[in-house]
């Protein structure tokens, strides 16, 4: 047994290094592509013992791959050169609300769907909603900065942290922020660390804003029979003073998928849907509602949905987050995208993507968080077909290239991990990139935290296929 390993073990109380094969196979993917396998595992439950692992993989040079629920769709906790994978996920996971500050302390752990539900109990709400709010953590979501539909009015996890408890690289315990809402001393070190996918420093705890529950909510679905008709509605309803919490698309593709999958009675005839959701004082949306149906009958809508009540309002939210499985039941592969465009490129975007479709005669669906440009292309495939894996990495590329002509980005929420660390360079430049890696470096000299991700190694391509 290496020297390290033998320490490693004798750091921790027995049982929280895992060394076995079979231990080490669960933990070598995630909800993306490739399989890595670690050589230990480490459950940690403290930030003192975060902070010894990290002292000594530093002292050994040993890669730390921290990892939350593992659903991320870029391969950010991946161990992509072998090493410890860092499980944060059985850490205690602790919600300490203070509902006159309008704040909540959390550990790493919590599932941040338990977080909007002990909010919900004292009027409050942490408004950022990923569709994997109930099974993804905090941690992971701090670490990605995810967002979900309700991002287009509240925006996304960055929004709303005001401080972090981290460990750095060299195994120092530091603060970042506070718990005020306003806080100017010093350089944004809780904005640098949100969002580094796990390469600046291992979060270990969280202050997070909360805000007022909206007092209501009206769910409104608009279905079209043309799918860039459906486009420019969005971005004619953006552009009228009404902004949304969420405004969400599917394409006939997913509606019958969800369907098939979960049936709720989405007009399976229309080419695309927007489900819509204001939120607000009564009165005020009822006559944002009005304005909606001017602005889409205006548009060309084929039919306006009103849900009768919050149970059927709730089935139409459920059934859009259905589109993830429902359309991973099509094809035994599903490739996830999430460029970004602006608002206003919504209906060019998808016009690039029915291109990329004809291009490479691929099965391509869409949904997403169309109010904020975030559309998410799935390509549906079979990742045992070596030739069509190469067309699906090709057709990726096209996407990325689409999004970047269009003044987007590669990710809105997904994040880089190592899927998308090839084509940094195309959106950053080389100097932009460059810069980010030199504070990489000063945080992380050794390289121990999460390498291989975000920042493409030498000749690193976008790879989905096996030979
Ligand atoms: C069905 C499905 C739906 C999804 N929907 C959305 C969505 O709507 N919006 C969205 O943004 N994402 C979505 N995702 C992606 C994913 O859920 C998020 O990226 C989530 O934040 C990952 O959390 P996790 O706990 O699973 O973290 P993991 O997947 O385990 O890790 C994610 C990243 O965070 C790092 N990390 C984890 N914990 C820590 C920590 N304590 N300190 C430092 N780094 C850490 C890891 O190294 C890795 O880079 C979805 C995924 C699936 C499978």
């Amino acid at each position: 047994m290496e020297k390290w390993l033998e320490e490693l073990q004798s750091l921790l109380p027995e049982g929280r290094v895992l060394t076995s094969l079979a231990d080490r196979h669960s933990y070598s993917f995630d909800a993306s592509f490739g399989e890595h396998l670690p050589d230990a595992v480490v459950q940690v439950k403290e930030k003192q013992e975060v902070a010894d692992v990290l002292k000594l993989a530093n002292r050994y040079k040993v890669p730390v791959h921290p990892r939350g629920s593992g659903t991320c769709l870029s391969g950010g906790p991946l161990p992509v050169h072998g090493g410890i994978v860092l499980d944060m996920s059985q850490y205690p996971a602790v919600i300490d609300l203070s509902p006159r500050d309008l704040t909540v302390k959390v550990t790493p752990s919590v599932l941040t769907g338990n977080i909007n539900k002990a909010a919900e109990q004292h009027g409050l709400m942490y408004a950022p909603d990923p569709s994997s709010a109930h099974v993804a953590t905090i941690g992971g979501n701090l670490a990605e900065n995810s967002g979900g539909p309700r991002g287009l009015k509240y925006g996304v996890t960055k929004d709303h942290v005001l401080g972090l408890e981290v460990v750095t690289p060299e195994g120092e315990i530091i603060k970042t922020g506070g718990q005020t809402i306003k806080n100017v001393t010093g350089i944004d070190l809780t904005k640098l660390i949100v969002g580094s996918e796990g390469t600046l420093g291992v979060i270990v705890g969280a202050t997070l804003k909360l805000m007022p529950k909206p007092p209501a909510v009206q769910t409104i679905m608009v279905a079209f029979d043309d799918v860039r008709k459906a486009g420019e509605a969005i971005s004619q309803t953006l552009t009228s003073g009404i902004l949304p919490a969420k405004m969400e698309f599917m394409d006939q593709a997913c509606i019958v998928a969800v369907e098939n999958f979960q049936p709720v009675g989405l007009p399976v005839d229309a080419a695309a849907v927007i489900i819509i959701e204001l939120d607000g004082h009564p009165e005020t949306l009822r006559v944002e509602r009005g304005l909606i149906e001017g602005i889409m009958e205006e548009m060309g809508a084929k039919e306006i949905i009103i849900p009768k009540g919050d149970e059927e309002a709730a089935k139409l939210w459920h059934a859009r987050k259905q589109v993830s499985p429902a359309i991973a039941k099509i094809k035994p592969t599903k490739v996830s995208e999430d460029a970004t465009v602006p608002r206003s490129k919504i209906p060019d975007f998808m016009d690039r993507l029915e291109i990329i479709k004809e291009k490479y005669g691929l099965d391509v669906v869409a949904f997403g968080h169309a109010g904020d440009g975030n559309l998410h292309p799935n390509i549906l495939c079979d990742k045992r077909n070596v030739e069509e894996m190469k067309l699906v990495e090709r057709a990726v590329e096209d996407m990325f290239q689409a999004a970047l002509d269009l003044g987007g980005t590669l990710s809105g929420e997904h994040g880089i991990g190592t899927m998308k660390a090839p084509f940094m360079e195309l959106e950053l430049g080389e100097v932009g990139l460059d810069m980010m890696k030199r504070i990489k470096d000063s945080w992380d000299p050794n390289g121990i935290l999460n390498p291989g991700k975000v920042f493409p190694e030498k000749g690193q391509k976008l790879v989905l296929h096996h030979d």
